[in-house]
């Protein structure tokens, strides 16, 4: 197909439709975007809130909790125990779609009343000690560490997947333990201050090196062993060198760090940071191919316009998440296929237009459904029916009867979110 050239409907810059992207939205069944990428990943993430916590009180339990909803938001939280426990029914708020109106007037409306996860992690349920994280899973002992699963004893942490034992790090892409103040680290052990590196086991002060051992302020290095400023030593050289600088002081570090920072400025850097990669342009991929506009992510293929995640197959305007195929403009569809338009859905299929549906199939519409089939505004169809009805909502907002001039989204987490309300879509 032929590549297309549009005017973005809010910052009225050019954009590139590409044959290629056309291919995917003809296969997923939606016509192509009216925003740029970049205004697409805005509206996006302005679904998100990581860092801003609250104090509320469960409307369930009426424990008192920490909450990413801010408390004069309307919508009702409920703590984890209680929102994924059988002490409420989702469907109970369940009502008939008028076709006169617009859909997203009738799923913001019911956006504001079905109760939400007070904050986004499975603290107490497939994780221990864990209550000051969020879009987190499967931890123990973890505090302000957010966007990260199968993690243990982290602190002030973000993006981290398989570590353990860190402090201040930002994105582990595979094991790594034992590691403070580093970015973008693989398989290493008990480092600090690395960046952009991979199997190094005590090093501090390293950029870009890999396969190292007790290496010390340098760059670039590869297999190497008792460095220094990238020069070689014998071990009992470089055991009295790192003696000297005295890098157990917090002083002493930060006085390091410079000289860490002035000495690396003098060397040549590689554009962007792959590892094993083809045809990729993005920043911070690993073992992917065909990945483009893509960042910070792992074993990603032929998808465009991702970033934080692990394990994504043709999808496209996705952010976070993992094992997804097919998803389009999600939040957060871990173990999805088919899913577009959604937030916080986990191990769903065919899911479209809803927020925090869990284990479910072909649900348009609907909000805080857990293990469901044939929904549309929680309201239970037989499956020709829903198709039905699905089909007649849809081509309404193909024609912009009942939705063009909506806002298509309704953050509930983020404040920030005003100023997309307005933006319109399809
Ligand atoms: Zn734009
Ligand atoms: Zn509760």
């Amino acid at each position: 197909m032929k590549k297309e050239i549009k005017k973005c409907v809010n910052c009225k810059s050019d954009f590139t439709v590409e044959g290629d992207d056309s291919l995917f939205y003809n296969r997923i069944g939606v016509p192509a975007p009216i925003l740029c990428p970049d205004c697409r990943r805005q509206r996006r993430l302005a679904w998100r809130n990581d860092y801003n916590f609250y104090n509320r009180e469960c409307e369930l339990c009426s424990r008192k909790i920490i909450s990413i909803y801010s408390p004069e938001k309307p919508v009702p939280i409920y703590c984890n125990k209680c929102w994924w426990g059988d002490g409420w029914d989702p469907k109970k708020y369940g009502r008939d779609y008028d076709l006169s109106r617009s859909f997203f007037e009738q799923y913001r409306e019911l956006l504001d009343i079905v109760p939400a996860l007070a904050i986004l992690n499975d603290n107490n349920i497939a994780s221990v000690g864990c209550e000051y994280t969020n879009y987190f899973a499967l931890g123990k002992n973890c505090y302000l560490t957010m966007n990260s699963w199968k993690v243990e004893n982290c602190m002030y942490c973000y993006h981290m997947v398989n570590a353990k034992d860190m402090v201040d790090v930002m994105t582990v892409f595979s094991n790594a333990r034992n590691i403070y103040e580093s970015i973008y680290v693989g398989e290493s052990n008990s480092c600090r201050f690395v960046f952009n590196s991979e199997s190094l086991i005590n090093c501090a002060f390293c950029y870009d090196c890999r396969d190292c051992s007790d290496c010390f302020m340098s760059i670039g290095l590869r297999h190497k062993k008792y460095c220094v400023k990238n020069q070689q030593y014998t071990k009992e050289e470089y055991e009295k060198i790192l003696g000297e600088y005295r890098i157990d002081t917090w002083s002493r570090s930060e006085r390091v760090k410079k000289e860490f920072f002035d000495f690396i400025l003098k060397f040549p850097r590689r554009p962007a940071n792959f590892m094993n990669c083809v045809n990729c342009a993005g920043n911070y991929l690993v073992n992917s191919k065909n990945a483009l506009n893509c960042w910070n992510a792992v074993r990603v293929e032929d998808s465009k316009f991702f970033e934080n995640g692990d394990t994504i197959k043709d999808s496209y305007d996705c952010a976070s998440g993992g094992e997804q195929e097919l998803c389009y403009e999600g939040i957060n569809p871990d173990n999805s296929y088919g899913t577009h338009f959604t937030s916080y859905c986990h191990k769903d299929r065919n899911v479209l237009y809803s927020d925090s549906c869990q284990s479910s199939e072909e649900l348009f519409g609907c909000v805080g459904l857990k293990s469901a089939q044939y929904c549309i505004l929680n309201k239970q169809y037989t499956k020709e029916s829903y198709e039905k009805l699905k089909e007649e909502i849809v081509d309404g907002m193909k024609k912009g009867e009942n939705g063009a001039n909506s806002s298509r989204y309704r953050s509930r987490p983020s404040d920030t979110t005003k100023h997309w309300r307005k933006i319109t879509t399809l």
